[in-house]
């Protein structure tokens, strides 16, 4: 069993770590900023380490003074957990030659999912059915991309094979607009990414964001822990996530997850990851894998009863899966509402100190938040500071659990979306279910709100 862990994030996640470490007799290490210094889940760490000033690359992404801090801690492994340098193969690498365990998969395998080219190729491969796109890089000249994207058919979208968090991305809806398009999402991607590398592929245009959890040991084995439908998003971000997915077929359910283990097996997988899919017309069409653990994975362990942190640190020591597929019988439904430091009509973030805070309880209820009255919400990091999540022995009974959580909770000293969030709960297709990806901007549009 590892013996101590550095946490190379901050906020709700490292507090979920720690609690699970702890759980585990784990001794930790939290790593933080300065402007994280004062946070009170830091007491319970058994070591704290400040590893620079606020701004994340000074700190949060600083691998040298996480790597040092680790070393000076007498820590064994790191656990990334989402954003900052959770699927950085290069920090990965860094972890493993340093002699301690990166709670992960390895890092050739974050770097064949890192770049969508290869990620797409390897699935398609496995068996994972993807979405039909031009099956390599796209050539320099245009006459031959104008030919790949005759044969998708309008519209399609060109996306840099390195590009993520949304960037990198240009949706082109006709012939004409297509050599204007390739130029712009290639210089994008140069100076993001470093990486000029392009491909082209079918856009779909009324999906949902069905995703599935799974889990490896990187020696054999591997289980898929059923979906989450986030496709309540905002600009991208999801805002309401759910598991199960409202009417999914279960024979569609149950292939789709049989397939992702599969393939998962195939490709060694280590440690939590996800699959995303774009889901249109009843078909599943792979975007791509990310090899991390998600925000939204307690509604997966509210159905499945997995504790996917402690399964993580398990791999992580090096155990084999305690739990095969016939373990796993999903239960009931789960809804988590991010709660983000923002302006719920403009989205500007709010960030200042909570004057006042007050979680709500009950059966039925988690809240996975690092907030109590007095703290600092910092301005430098990502919204998010609380999750609210809810239990229900069906969907119905789930949202009821959640709109009175959302009346409940009060959060004073800062703006936050809970306002948003009622009036997603609310809402006549939220309630009815199965809406895509568009729908929440759709409605908010027409409901005269900022989007
Ligand atoms: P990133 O790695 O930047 O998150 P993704 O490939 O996961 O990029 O795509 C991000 C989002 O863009 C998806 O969740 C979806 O909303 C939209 N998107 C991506 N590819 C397509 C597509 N082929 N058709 C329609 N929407 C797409």
């Amino acid at each position: 069993m590892l013996s101590k862990v550095l946490i190379a994030n901050r906020g709700e996640i490292a507090l979920r770590i720690l609690r699970a470490c702890r759980e585990l007799g784990i001794g930790t290490v939290a790593a933080y900023s300065e402007a994280d210094r004062d946070q009170s889940y830091l007491s319970l760490a058994d070591q704290t380490v400040c590893i620079g000033p606020a701004p994340a690359d000074k700190s949060y992404l600083n691998m040298t003074a996480l790597l040092s801090a680790a070393d000076i801690a007498g820590a064994d492994g790191i656990h990334p957990g989402y954003g900052f340098l959770s699927e950085s193969d290069t920090f990965a690498d860094l972890v493993e030659k340093a002699g301690l365990t990166f709670i992960g998969p390895r890092a050739e395998t974050i770097r064949l999912m890192g770049d969508k080219i290869s990620a797409k190729l390897s699935m398609r491969e496995a068996g994972v059915p993807c979405i039909p796109d031009s099956g390599g890089p796209l050539p320099d000249s245009v006459s031959e991309a104008a030919d790949i994207a005759a044969r998708l058919g309008y519209p399609i979208i060109i996306k840099a094979s390195a590009g993520g968090g949304g960037r990198g991305m240009r949706v082109v809806c006709r012939p004409e607009e297509l050599a204007k398009k390739i130029s712009s999402t290639r210089q994008e991607a140069k100076l993001a990414f470093a990486d000029d590398t392009l491909y082209m592929e079918k856009y779909l245009e009324y999906p949902r964001h069905i995703e599935y959890q799974v889990l490896g040991d990187g020696q054999g084995h591997a289980i898929h822990l059923g979906e989450r439908d986030c496709s309540m998003q905002r600009r991208n971000q999801k805002l309401v996530e759910e598991s199960p997915a409202p009417h999914l077929p279960d024979d569609q359910r149950l292939k789709m997850g049989r397939i992702v283990a599969e393939a998962c097996v195939r490709i060694g997988y280590r440690g939590a990851g996800t699959f995303e899919f774009l889901y249109e017309n009843n078909e599943f069409h792979f975007i791509e894998m990310n090899t991390r653990l998600q925000v939204e994975h307690p509604v997966t362990e509210w159905v499945t009863g997995v504790d996917l942190v402690k399964q993580q640190l398990l791999i992580g020591s090096g155990h084999c899966l305690e739990l095969d597929q016939s373990m796993i019988h999903p239960q009931g439904h789960a809804i988590e509402c991010r709660i983000n430091a923002e302006d719920p009509k403009t989205v500007f973030p709010s960030a200042g100190r909570i004057t006042n805070f007050h979680s709500p309880g009950g059966p039925g209820i988690r809240v996975d938040s690092y907030m109590s009255r007095g703290c600092l919400v910092p301005a430098q990091y990502d919204s998010l500071v609380a999750k609210l999540v809810v239990y229900g022995h069906d969907r119905q009974s789930a949202i009821a659990r959640m709109q009175t959580a959302l009346k409940e909770m009060k959060i004073e000293g800062i703006k936050t979306n809970i306002p948003l969030q009622q009036h997603i709960l609310s809402d006549p297709g939220y309630l009815k279910g199965g809406m895509n990806i568009h729908y929440l901007e759709q409605m908010l549009k027409a409901g005269d709100r900022t989007v």
